[in-house]
């Protein structure tokens, strides 16, 4: 089976309690969560059977003890996480509004995850994979984008494949050449994996249409359009697939994306056609709301392929 493999931030998330919760004084937090969006990726990847390896680094402490031992779990490769003395591992916390959008307060480039590099290690694990997966968070510090973009080359070297997820998180994507990268990496992909209004970033065009239209015929091999409740929508040069979502009770929103894209992306390395990567994938992405905090929803192949069987949410 393919390897697939990707690079980034890795970190604890810490959440407030109550929907609307302010961070400018004292609350309830629920937590530590494993996180980090490519940790969740490759955990996600991992627990559906398909090889797959994290580059990224935190510190010698609990929270980096939580992320290696969950990825372990999983069944991922955790031998190109480099574990730092002395640095903190990254961490993240979250309030939901009562609009359903969140606000953040993140520790990465300062943390353990901004001493990110292309080590020995990951040399090594770049060199068994068939498939890079890039997320535009993780190109959180001029540091962090040279790994991503030589993973990319090293892995098309080799003849593989290369997704992107621009996965925008404006608070902690502030590096200069961070623009000039999400455009570099858009132009190196073969799966683009955006969510909602992120398809506009990258086309002038104003309808799905127009940008998807303008995107296939910069050379992408196809689009899978995230659209949280309602599904998603596949398109390539052969036309589209629009799947729809499965009806659970969201408690957590956080991680829905990066649990769809990882099943899209191994179903697409096994060769499924695209509506069954995308049954596969809207599973993932409704049973990762059903938990709180973003690892937690993670289930491995039976279990979802259970879930699609019943269509009822699993306890
Ligand atoms: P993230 O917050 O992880 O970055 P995203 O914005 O990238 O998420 P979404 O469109 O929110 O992506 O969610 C990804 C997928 O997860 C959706 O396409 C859908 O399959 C599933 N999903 C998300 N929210 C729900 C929900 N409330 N009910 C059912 N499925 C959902
Ligand atoms: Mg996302």
């Amino acid at each position: 089976m393919k390897k697939l493999v990707s690079a980034g931030e890795i970190l604890v998330e810490i959440m407030a309690e109550r929907i609307g919760q302010s961070f400018l004084e004292p609350g309830p937090l629920l937590g530590p969560y494993p996180s980090g969006a490519p940790a969740i990726f490759i955990g996600q990847a991992a627990a559906l059977g398909q090889p797959a390896g994290l580059i990224g680094a935190v510190g010698d402490d609990d929270f980096g003890r939580l992320n290696i031992e969950r990825l372990r779990t999983l069944g991922a490769d955790v031998s190109a996480i480099a574990v730092h003395t002395g640095q903190a591992t990254g961490t993240a916390f979250v309030t939901y509004r009562a609009d359903a959008s969140r606000h953040f307060v993140f520790n990465i480039a300062n943390s353990a995850s901004g001493l990110i590099e292309t080590d020995t290690a990951a040399t090594k694990l770049l060199a068994s994979a068939d498939h890079v997966h890039v997320m535009g968070s993780s190109l959180f510090s001029d540091r962090a984008i040279a790994v991503a973009l030589s993973a990319i080359e090293t892995v098309k070297a080799g003849g593989g494949t290369v997704s992107f997820d621009p996965n925008i998180r404006r608070e902690i994507m502030q590096a200069s050449g961070m623009r000039t990268a999400l455009d570099h990496v858009l132009a190196r992909a073969d799966i683009f994996l955006p969510s909602g209004e992120e398809l506009f970033l990258f086309s002038s065009a104003k309808d799905e249409k127009g940008a998807v239209d303008e995107l296939l015929n910069r050379g992408l091999s196809c689009i899978v359009l995230k659209k949280g409740a309602a599904g998603a929508t596949y398109h390539d040069r052969h036309g589209t697939v629009a799947s729809p979502g499965f009806a659970v009770d969201e408690v957590d929103p956080t991680g829905a994306g990066d649990c769809f894209g990882a099943a899209f992306v191994s179903f697409w390395l096994r060769g499924a056609a695209p509506a069954d990567a995308m049954r596969i994938a809207n599973a993932c992405g409704a049973l990762a709301v059903t938990r709180k905090g973003p690892m937690e929803g993670i289930f491995p192949l039976e279990a979802v392929e259970a879930f699609i069987a019943t269509g009822k949410n699993m306890q």
